[in-house]
């Protein structure tokens, strides 16, 4: 898809919105709105252009996992803390389907018995609709270069945090870290890092895009669920 002139002022009009649903909403809606709902935020053209976003297909072949159904059962995250610089800072709620939370909880209970020191949800279980945002947001950071945007942030529906059943979870530190790829490198050396490498597997987490994968950027915050562990 070409990124022209045109379409640039759209997403850009676009992100400003989608800050404005994401501070104006208390109910973090926006990690379980569907495409149809979201649509309804946007004018005629701001459409037509998200809905050329949902055509493109990924060259690799990723499983779809862009499914909303009514009987998905979620838990909410609301008080997930990290501190940096001398700062408390709480992130927006995370949602994460019922099995996926149990596991996660006794997880991070117990790396906090075992090394005392805690992991914070970063990010869990998102809708198509908020994948489309999110993509867009990321397009803009990029200066609109599409290619690199999509080897950080997957397509609605395409990402493994859009599976309700298998969902993936973005893992940091108490210190928040990492909050961006320059942080990757700390990250690896973190206790934490190292515990879940070595026991993640037992709670049914499994990293899925180690270094040099063919799909994104080497990410080791990113753990899915797989459930074939002691859960
Ligand atoms: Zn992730």
């Amino acid at each position: 898809m070409q990124i022209n002139k045109e379409i640039k002022i759209v997403l850009l009009n676009i992100d400003k919105k989608f800050k404005f649903l994401q501070t104006s909403s208390k109910k973090n809606f926006l990690v379980i709105l569907p495409i149809k709902k979201i649509l309804y935020y946007f004018n005629k053209k701001e459409k037509e252009i998200l809905r050329k976003f949902l055509k493109l297909k990924p060259k690799n072949k990723l499983t779809y996992f862009g499914d909303v159904r009514k009987n998905f059962k979620f838990v909410v995250l609301k008080n997930e803390i990290y501190y940096r610089d001398g700062k408390k800072i709480k992130l927006y709620s995370q949602y994460l389907p019922f099995h996926v939370y149990k596991a996660f909880n006794s997880m991070r209970k117990t790396m906090q018995k075992e090394i005392k020191k805690t992991i914070v949800l970063e990010s869990g279980y998102r809708s198509i609709g908020y994948q489309l945002l999110i993509l867009i947001q990321e397009l803009i950071n990029n200066k609109f270069n599409l290619e690199k945007t999509l080897k950080k942030i997957a397509l609605p529906g395409f990402s493994e945090h859009n599976d309700y059943f298998k969902t993936a979870i973005d893992i940091i530190t108490q210190n928040g870290i990492p909050l961006n790829e320059k942080e990757s490198k700390i990250f690896l050396k973190t206790d934490e890092y190292l515990w879940l490498v070595k026991n993640a597997n037992k709670f049914g987490f499994y990293q899925s895009f180690p270094k040099n994968n063919k799909y994104y950027i080497f990410e080791p915050w990113h753990w899915r669920y797989l459930g074939n562990g002691n859960n």
